[in-house]
């Protein structure tokens, strides 16, 4: 797919309502999205798809929701006060900044000289770049109503640091034995060096993060389990799979706190790039939190069968990253009897509408029946929408382009036998259905 595909994709989603930039009529603010209509149903079908894979179909991960602002005293004890910085370049001529680590990987397409003629960061014969200096990552800001050092915090850079303060409380309300594991989702804050692709690197996001507490030495069997228990996911949910594989990282690339990590990537338009991480971050941030707090974080086996600090393994997904690659997976453009047609081909759970009813005219009481049947299927909790504009044709294109798996006709034999026609996205298919039996019908399918 070419980086054309990924501008008629960001086209596509603002048209559409799924996302827009932040503060539009002010001129934008940078790398901030907001997600309209169609696209905050999406964003919430992914991280209800992740929430019950990891909650409710496990007896072994609690949820949680910590707060954003946290004891400043975390970000020491976690090592991101000192460690969670990104190398920054800047060049002198032109005052581009980049990160270093992406240069040396060869830059992103977006990385470019931004003078012209284009060519690689340092290109020209005047280019001055700087040495690269450590950026810290968190946002700051104060808490009450002074704004002097003793009151700065931090907006979280992650959501895992909740859940690692948390760990006793959870463990001893929730009764759970090791091993178990922490769910969240939630909003993180990172002020990229270059947030860009769209809603691929933003500095506020949301992520769905799960930390897998485990007896030491089990540590490894337990990260290669939520290695392809996380690749599974990701095809269950029909990203192809050959848009996806596994990169593991380097001796170089680890994070202050992780004994082996490995990123889920997808192939973007723009190259293969991390989708979610799996990171064995042995009991370092625990060790810290005892260390730093003064309190003991020791699990202590209600079977007797000993006391000690977990490891953890964890998963770590940016729902909106995730959003973005259904949007990218499920792009097609193709040819329906000569016509061009746009489809997002979603998963029907990432569907934001779910089906679309039409009356085939606006008369002989059509639409008082497609009424009806939109307000049934909602009450059945299935998003519905109604369309009466335009040719059936038009209609059916306007929603494969916002990726609704099917559109239901009322027409005159609707009036004669009480059944309508359900027309299938992808297959083309129509089916005649009665029409007390269409939301068992799309249940089914659900
Ligand atoms: P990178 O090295 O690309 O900055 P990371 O390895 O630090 O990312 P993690 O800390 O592992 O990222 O974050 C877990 C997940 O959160 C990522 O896989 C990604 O899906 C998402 N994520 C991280 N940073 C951002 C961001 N700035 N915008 C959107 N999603 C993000």
């Amino acid at each position: 797919m070419s980086k054309d595909a990924m501008d008629r994709i960001v086209s596509l989603a603002k048209r559409k309502g799924f996302v827009f930039q932040s503060s539009e009529i002010y001129g934008g603010a940078a790398s901030v999205w907001d997600y309209g209509p169609l696209g905050v149903e999406l964003r919430r079908n992914v991280a209800d798809a992740w929430w019950s894979a990891m909650v409710h179909a496990r007896n072994d991960i609690e949820g949680l929701d910590a707060g954003i602002l946290m004891h400043p005293r975390v970000w020491e004890a976690s090592g991101h006060l000192s460690g969670f910085t990104d190398p920054l370049v800047e060049c002198k001529r032109c005052k581009k900044r980049w990160r270093a680590d992406h240069l040396e990987a060869g830059g992103l397409e977006d990385a470019g000289c931004p003078r012209k003629p284009s060519v690689a960061p340092g290109g020209h014969g005047d280019c001055e770049l700087g040495e690269p200096r450590l950026f810290n990552l968190m946002f700051k800001t104060f808490m009450g109503p002074v704004e002097e050092d003793a009151s700065v915090v931090y907006l979280r850079p992650e959501t895992a640091q909740g859940s690692y303060v948390n760990f006793l409380n959870v463990q001893q309300t929730s009764r759970q034995r090791v091993p178990f594991g922490i769910a969240q989702v939630g909003k993180a804050f990172r002020n990229e060096i270059t947030p860009g692709n769209f809603i691929f690197r933003t500095r506020e996001f949301e992520q769905a993060e799960m930390q897998f507490f485990v007896r030491p030495g089990t540590d490894d069997e337990w990260f290669e389990y939520w290695r392809d228990e996380r690749m599974k996911w990701h095809r269950e949910l029909g990203i192809r799979a050959h848009k996806l594989r596994f990169h593991e990282h380097g001796p170089n690339e680890l994070a202050h706190y992780a004994k082996t990590a490995l990123d889920i990537e997808y192939e973007f338009p723009f190259g293969w790039q991390e989708l979610e991480g799996v990171h064995n971050r042995t009991d370092f941030d625990l060790a810290r939190h005892q260390e730093f707090s003064g309190k003991r974080l020791v699990y202590v086996d209600p079977a007797g069968a000993g006391r000690f600090l977990p490891y953890v393994v964890e998963t770590a997904m940016g729902v909106g990253r995730a959003a973005l690659v259904a949007l990218v997976d499920g792009y097609r453009e193709e040819e329906v009897q000569g016509q061009k047609r746009v489809v997002l081909g979603l998963n029907p759970k990432l569907a934001p509408v779910k089906a679309a009813v039409f009356p085939l005219m606006k008369k002989l009481g059509l639409p008082e029946i497609a009424r009806r049947l939109q307000s049934e299927l909602r009450s059945a909790r299935i998003p519905a929408a109604y369309d009466q504009a335009g040719s059936i044709g038009r209609r059916y294109r306007r929603q494969d382009e916002a990726g609704t798996p099917w559109c239901v006709t009322v027409d005159g034999r609707t009036r004669d036998d009480d059944s309508v026609t359900i027309r299938d996205r992808d297959s083309l298919q129509q089916v005649r259905v009665g029409l007390g039996a269409v939301a068992g019908w799309i249940r089914e399918r659900l």
